[in-house]
């Protein structure tokens, strides 16, 4: 049996990534591979052993130590540090920022990308991140970079966060998302750039619903090009 697809979503915070890569995994039947998520979980672990951030070799020596699983609950997915879930504890704005830090330390990417190359090698897959297209799986079939104007994903990361109840300002969520962004765009070991081959959905106008049908539309293009056939075990569409 031919391998179902790899799907690669790169792009800046705030774009949508999360929601759309969660649904567009659903509705084909595939796995959903948060990979910002892991390189939020080093971050917490930096933090919490109160490693130097300075301090290179020691950061790439933690991300390859811990351990860092995804488990699928009736509530979604959970994120596990060393057997701790997690979830909740590397979602803050403070961990947010943490995370481009320590995600520009060489070390810590070779660590992250082995993990995600093995976790998706087989196909069948949704990998969302920054470098997923240019680095992690260059020949992934399917690529988008998805994007949206800084004031609208400003305004949709501080929806998010203020519905998970933390007290958040809309200019200073801004302020955050873009210096984020600027830090990983900038930073000199696979930073966010959009691949050659990718195609680019700009989200600021459009609904969830429309860019997953877009999605699902290219996906499907590219299944049947791949020989593989019949629709996919579509959970969600
Ligand atoms: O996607 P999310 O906002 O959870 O990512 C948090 C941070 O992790 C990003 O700002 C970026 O610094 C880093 N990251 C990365 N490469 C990835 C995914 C995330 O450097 N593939």
């Amino acid at each position: 049996m031919k391998p179902e697809l790899i799907v690669a979503i790169d792009g800046p915070s705030g774009a949508g990534k999360s929601t759309l890569s969660k649904r567009l995994a659903a509705a084909l039947g595939y796995l959903n591979l948060d990979t910002g998520a892991m390189y939020r979980a080093v971050a917490l672990a930096a933090s919490r052993k109160k490693v130097d951030l300075s301090d290179e070799a020691a950061l790439g020596r933690l991300a390859g130590d811990v351990s860092i699983d995804f488990i699928r609950q009736d509530s979604g997915e959970r994120v596990m540090l060393d057997g701790e879930d997690v979830s909740q504890a590397i979602r803050t704005p403070e961990v947010s920022l943490l995370t481009s830090r320590v995600a520009a330390c060489a070390g810590v990417r070779r660590a992250m990308v082995e993990l995600q190359r093995q976790m998706g090698a087989k196909g069948g897959v949704v990998l969302e991140g920054r470098d997923i297209g240019t680095v992690v799986f260059p020949r992934a079939e399917v690529k988008f970079f998805l994007s949206a104007s800084a004031v609208e994903r400003g305004r949709r990361r501080y929806e998010e966060l203020k519905a998970r109840g933390l007290l958040v300002e809309l200019e200073q969520t801004i302020v955050e998302v873009e210096a984020r962004d600027a830090a990983d765009s900038a930073r000199e070991h696979a930073p966010l750039i959009q691949a050659e081959d990718a195609l680019v959905i700009d989200s600021t106008a459009m609904t969830i619903d429309q860019v997953l049908q877009e999605m699902l539309r290219v996906v499907e293009l590219r299944r049947r090009q791949a020989g593989l056939a019949g629709p996919v075990a579509g959970a969600d569409r």
